[in-house]
């Protein structure tokens, strides 16, 4: 059985600083019939879990700890009985949004993640938040940047504990190190490249 990528998009609101806005999430799913691997739990357990459907869930890895990518996260693990598993840089903004619960396991730069037969590898990208990862899909040709590269560019860094300095030396030693065709599945809005990324980025 082949890996593959499922995707949804999960509405609902992001908070820091004083401010919401209303925000649209990509929910990542990687993993073949029998197993997978949740990247983000934005709004909705119910979103994730039709993506998911009957199969085993490994892991629920945040790219980050905004309020946006881990609210559900906790109430996914009671369903699903899969270790939440998050940068322990981005402490500070975990506990912003969870004082009850915390994470299960660290991501660290160049741990791998195994499902259905196909491996990510961890990216940590510092600069939108302190412990933003990306997650590397060698065998399918992409990478899971979170808030830390879109269709356009380098993810925000105009609120607390973001580096605009850190996170465009971030995207040049990781990202732009991968093939220019790597597609770059992002925490919202479209899909790009890393190639249609590196000619942007000045
Ligand atoms: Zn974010």
């Amino acid at each position: 059985m082949t890996a593959r990528v499922d995707h949804a998009v999960s509405s609902g609101t992001f908070s820091l600083d004083g401010e919401t806005h209303e925000v649209d999430n990509n929910i990542w799913v990687v993993g073949d019939d029998t197993e997978c691997v949740v990247i983000d739990a934005p709004h909705s357990v119910s979103d994730i879990l039709a993506v998911v459907g009957d199969r085993k869930v490994k892991a629920i890895v945040c790219t980050h700890a905004h309020d946006d990518h881990v609210r559900v996260a906790p109430a996914l693990r009671e369903e699903v009985v899969a270790p939440i598993m998050l940068h322990p840089d981005d402490k500070v903004l975990w506990e912003l949004t969870h004082t009850d619960y915390l994470w299960d396991l660290d991501l660290a730069d160049g741990v791998t993640i195994e499902v259905g037969g196909t491996t990510l590898q961890v990216l940590h990208t510092p600069g939108h938040a302190p412990g933003a990862v990306c997650l590397y899909a060698p065998d399918l040709g992409c990478v899971f940047t979170g808030d830390t590269l879109f269709q356009g560019g380098p993810g925000a860094t105009g609120r607390s504990y973001s580096d605009s300095d850190l996170i465009k030396e971030s995207i040049r030693a990781k990202l732009f190190a991968l093939p220019d065709d790597t597609v770059v599945h992002t925490g919202h809005g479209d899909d790009t490249t890393i190639g249609a990324e590196k000619a942007a980025l000045d």
